[in-house]
């Protein structure tokens, strides 16, 4: 089915990859097949059985053909929520327990996955500042059998380097697991940056209308069939309806992506000029800590801006509440313009000294540039601005 030749570009391979073979009359687009199963266990039968639970419902095979061509790794698997994909994952790769290295700086559902549900199951886990050498090779253990690596972070947006867990990693036995999400697999190839598994939560940009709840995982062939295994059992297979919309959103994502990374370009300067913005978080701004290194290991800075009001919560409160275009809403990755402070979403429970300690003052407000005229965002923030004053 489709292209997945090494040689095409991603535009090419987010059409083409696992599309029907060609024959006169047959479909141009996989149709959905929205069925539980399809005929098969009989004695004369040599096929696998089909079961929309296994992973092998024609619309989810479309999705792990794309994404493996995508990322340029063996195989791939959709599962049914970016948590799904991050959880079957840490199953498959701590298969009796066993010690996770673990960046500090990870998705909230991520962080609690590990230090309240898998630690409560003989799994332990260290944090690290992930940004040297020192400090993952001071982390691991003879037991350690993962290390995982968020790139770009949520929602200070740093980009650490994946090839240094990579090459410890590969030194101990552990499997890096790299989330890819903020990132896309058009502006970073994690696998080929040394990681073993590469998470997207689909949700996001490769759905990119926010309109479907979906993960992917992509790795070894080995590695994914051990994910495809626990999701068999513990049951976090997505809908066919969901894998269908996945396909018709990855036809568009190297597209999107393009015009999320001029946008977000174009609204993290302007920003950097408004006198009561007191910091603006873009790896593609020179004033970024990991601008040269984003500039290494990214194709494109992504459409996530992060900005700091010199007002505090109130200055942030009042800037979103007189938005007319951008919409206030969790969430990431879509066409649409989505705002979010994380003091009022993802880290409500944290204290304020807390969300400082990490980086995030009240004040701090996030911003997923979608895919309108940057001109019209850019009065939207400008008027929302000026009521401040
Ligand atoms: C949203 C998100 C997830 C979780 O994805 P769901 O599809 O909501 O389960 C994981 N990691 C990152 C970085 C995310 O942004």
């Amino acid at each position: 089915m489709g292209t997945d030749r090494d040689d095409t570009g991603p535009s090419t391979k987010g059409v083409h990859a696992g599309s029907p073979e060609a024959a006169p009359g047959a479909p141009v687009v996989v149709p959905l097949y929205q069925s539980a199963t399809f005929y098969g266990g009989s004695e004369t039968d040599t096929e696998a059985l089909r079961y929309s639970r296994y992973g092998n419902n024609p619309n989810q095979l479309v999705i792990a053909e794309k994404m493996a061509a995508l990322e340029g790794t063996e195989a791939a698997l959709m599962l049914s929520s970016g948590m799904a994909a991050t959880a079957m994952t840490f199953l498959a790769v701590l298969p009796d327990g066993g010690h996770v290295v673990a960046s500090r700086h990870l998705y909230g559902a991520t962080e609690a996955l590990l230090t309240e549900e898998l630690a409560g199951r003989g799994v332990t886990v260290t944090y690290v500042e992930p940004d040297s050498r020192k400090s993952w090779l001071e982390a691991v253990r003879p037991e350690t059998r993962a290390l995982f690596l968020e790139v770009p972070t949520n929602p200070t947006l740093r980009v650490f380097d994946p090839r240094i867990p990579a090459e410890i990693g590969g030194e101990v036995g552990a499997s890096l697991v790299v989330d890819a999400t903020f990132a896309s697999p058009v502006n970073i190839r994690a696998a080929s940056l040394g990681a073993d598994a590469v998470i997207h939560s689909a949700t996001k940009y490769l759905g990119g209308h926010s309109d479907l709840i979906a993960g992917v995982v992509s790795g070894s062939g080995e590695l994914i069939e051990s994910v495809r295994a626990r999701m068999k059992l513990y049951g976090p297979s997505p809908d066919p309806h969901a894998a269908w919309l996945l396909d018709r959103g990855l036809r568009t994502l190297a597209l999107r992506m393009e015009v999320h990374n001029r946008n977000a370009m174009a609204v993290a300067r302007w920003f950097e000029d408004q006198p009561s913005v007191s910091r603006v978080f873009y790896p593609g701004l020179e004033s970024h800590p990991d601008h040269a290194l984003a500039g290494e290991l990214l194709t494109g800075f992504g459409g996530m801006v992060s900005v700091v009001f010199d007002g505090g919560a109130r200055a942030a409160d009042a800037f979103t509440a007189r938005l007319k275009l951008a919409m206030v809403a969790p969430s990431l990755g879509g066409v649409e313009t989505l705002v979010s402070q994380p003091r009022l979403t993802s880290h409500l429970h944290f204290s304020t000294d807390e969300r400082e300690e990490r980086g995030i003052p009240d004040g701090f407000v996030r911003l997923s540039i979608g895919v309108e005229d940057s001109s019209d965002l850019i009065s939207d923030f400008s008027q929302a601005l000026a009521g401040l004053q």
